[in-house]
């Protein structure tokens, strides 16, 4: 294994900090895998799959001439077997975790990646604990718990970190980051997003990818899997509900707290990570900041093209047509990763559905809010990361 920051190498075993001569140094680095010889990529136990992948590639022709564009891709990692991107993670991740004989997985979740996670543990017999904050909507829920996993309250995003770190003390397997400054998931989890860059690679390979962002996991599996395919390595846009990786790329140190309220759930929380700046670097790519109100107007226009994608994931043609009002992209091909259905947003009524922030409430002082703005009480400030 190799570290994404300092290059030092390190005998293949789960790093809680990262990269241990980093960690040393104050800093918080994942790693990568590395291998030897013949027979590239990690054998993945059969039964552990669960038909993920192969997602269609569907072509927005329309709104390609209206961007002046050569071509508009859109990537549906919502025909993923439980609705979402997370679940080329989670055949990777749940295989190691099953290869180190842990005795529980663990994953602190916004939905999507701990419904992956519940399903894919399931598959493999692996007894699961998903720690939730409030604004996690019933229907996760009851999927999660369909598939045998204990769902475990947690106060706030923070508590369940630390809920997280208290299982991990004791022998059980984290499915998702859980430390202070943020690192992502563990490695052998970023592997299973390669698979989408050999997707992408393997049709008409994009000039831009535009991916929704938060502590950068599948940034990373993208730009580690076309820098493994070779060629020329498209260009990496992340989207973000509020500027945090934007701020890291202009100077601002990537362990930082970013405050930031947003109904944009799958990418909310205010941590970046060195992978997500690394991936940025490597692709000569930027990240596109897009508020809520911006995101439903995207949200809409997909619909009428046919497709409905989660609040996080239609953002993501806002930072398309951000970055190609100038004419820099003419005659270029773009695709959006449309990471997961906005079937699965909350609804209005819904307390998953409003803003929320990863502070802790504070009664005095109520967080200034961009967007959709639903009637709120305290207990409404919702806190989470994504997960
Ligand atoms: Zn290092």
């Amino acid at each position: 294994m190799i570290c994404l920051r300092c290059d030092a190498a390190w005998p293949v075993e789960t790093y809680a900090a990262g990269c241990p001569r980093c960690a040393s140094e104050g800093h918080a680095s994942n790693l990568k895998l590395i291998y030897a010889g013949q027979g590239r990529g990690i054998r993945l136990p059969e039964a552990l799959s669960l038909g993920e992948g192969g997602t269609p590639s569907v072509e927005l022709s329309a709104l390609a001439q209206t961007m002046k564009l050569g071509r508009l891709t859109a990537k549906l990692e919502w025909c993923n077997p439980t609705g979402s991107h997370k679940d080329r993670m989670s055949a990777r991740l749940i295989a190691r975790a099953l290869s180190c004989n842990v005795p529980l997985v663990v994953a602190a979740s916004s939905g999507n990646g701990g419904l992956s996670i519940a399903a894919y543990s399931a598959h493999a017999g692996l007894p699961t604990e998903i720690a939730l904050t409030a604004a996690v909507a019933q229907s996760y829920r009851r999927a999660m718990v369909a598939h045998g996993a204990r769902l475990i309250e947690a106060p706030d995003s923070l508590g369940r970190w630390e809920h997280l770190a208290r299982r991990v003390a004791e022998g059980a397997f984290a499915a998702t980051n859980y430390r202070l400054p943020a690192i992502g998931t563990d490695p052998f989890g970023i592997e299973g997003y390669k698979t989408l860059a050999a997707e992408l690679a393997g049709l008409d390979r994009p000039d831009v990818v535009i991916v929704p962002s938060s502590r950068g996991d599948l940034l990373s599996g993208l730009r580690l899997g076309f820098e493994e395919i070779g060629g020329v390595m498209p260009r990496l846009v992340a989207v973000e509900p509020f500027p945090r990786l934007a701020r890291v790329m202009a100077g601002e140190d990537y362990r930082s707290r970013f405050e930031g309220h947003t109904a944009q759930v799958s990418t909310a929380g205010e941590t970046v990570t060195f992978q997500a700046l690394a991936a940025l670097r490597a692709s000569s790519g930027l990240s596109v900041p897009v508020d809520d109100m911006a995101a439903r107007r995207a949200q809409a226009t997909l619909a009428a093209c046919g497709l409905h994608a989660e609040l996080s994931a239609a953002a993501a043609l806002t930072a398309l047509d951000e970055i190609a009002r100038d004419g820099r992209l003419a005659g270029r091909h773009v695709t959006l990763v449309l990471t997961g259905s906005g079937l699965r947003d909350p609804g209005a009524h819904d307390p998953a559905s409003w803003p929320h922030t990863d502070e802790r409430p504070h009664a005095a002082t109520p967080p200034a809010m961009s967007g959709f703005q639903p009637p709120r009480t305290e207990a409404s400030v919702q806190q989470r990361d994504n997960g």
